[in-house]
This record gives structure tokens, sequence and C-alpha cells, in this order.
């Protein structure tokens, strides 16, 4: 399952805020037209509404294909709560255990490299 949530985002030229969607995850397996967007970059690009001005947005995101066993993200656990700690142990621990490939990406470059990699 993908996941997304709106978020404000402040134009970089004109500094007016526009909402956003941020995805958390993305299961490209459910979701093939998601990777396209993922790799051609529009997923993580703002358009200002006023300005018409374009700007990459960085933000946490897990790209999860479960038919080539993939789970790759670039989200750190630090500063998250114990518990939430434990979860995303218990999670990595199954997705082991499944024989999943689990890899951190930097940048979003990094990241479609890894896609290209793993076709
Ligand atoms: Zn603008």
């Amino acid at each position: 399952m993908s996941k997304n949530h709106k978020m404000e985002i402040q134009c970089p030229k004109c500094h007016r805020r526009s909402s956003f969607t941020i995805w958390d995850s993305v299961n490209v397996s459910l979701n093939p037209e998601l990777k396209e967007k993922i790799i051609d970059q529009s997923l993580f690009n703002f358009n200002c509404p006023s300005c018409r001005t374009d700007a990459l947005v960085q933000y946490p995101l897990i790209y999860h294909d479960m038919d080539r066993k993939l789970w790759f993200s670039n989200g750190t656990i630090e500063g998250k709560s114990a518990s939430e700690n434990d979860l995303a142990n218990i999670l990595m621990d199954s997705l082991r255990r499944k024989d999943y490939t689990i890899l951190n990406y930097q940048t979003y470059d990094h990241l479609c490299k890894l896609i290209n990699d793993y076709e």
C-alpha cells in the first residue's frame, strides 16, 4: 500500500505557501505509475501555483517493490522514540527473513540508480 499526506510548502521564490503531496511510502508493485514519477522525479517536484517556480522537495520516502523484494529508504531512525525504533527493527527483521534487499539512499539520483541496478 502506498501512503501519502499533504504538507504546506513555502515557495523558494515568492515565499507563498501551498499544498504539496508528500509520499511516505510507495509500493511500486501496487502503484507502478508512481515508479515512473520517481524515475522522472516528478513525485518530488513542487510547482508553485502562484509564480510557477519548480523546486525539488527532499523528504523521507520508502520505496517498496514486492516483486523484486526491494526496500529503499532515506530516513534515519535517529530522533525517534524507543517504541518507534522497536517497530522499525521488527519490520526490518521480518523483511530480512523474506530475503529482501534493504538499502539506504542519499539523494533521488542515488535512488534512481538503485532502481535501475535492480531492474
Ligand atoms: Zn512561487
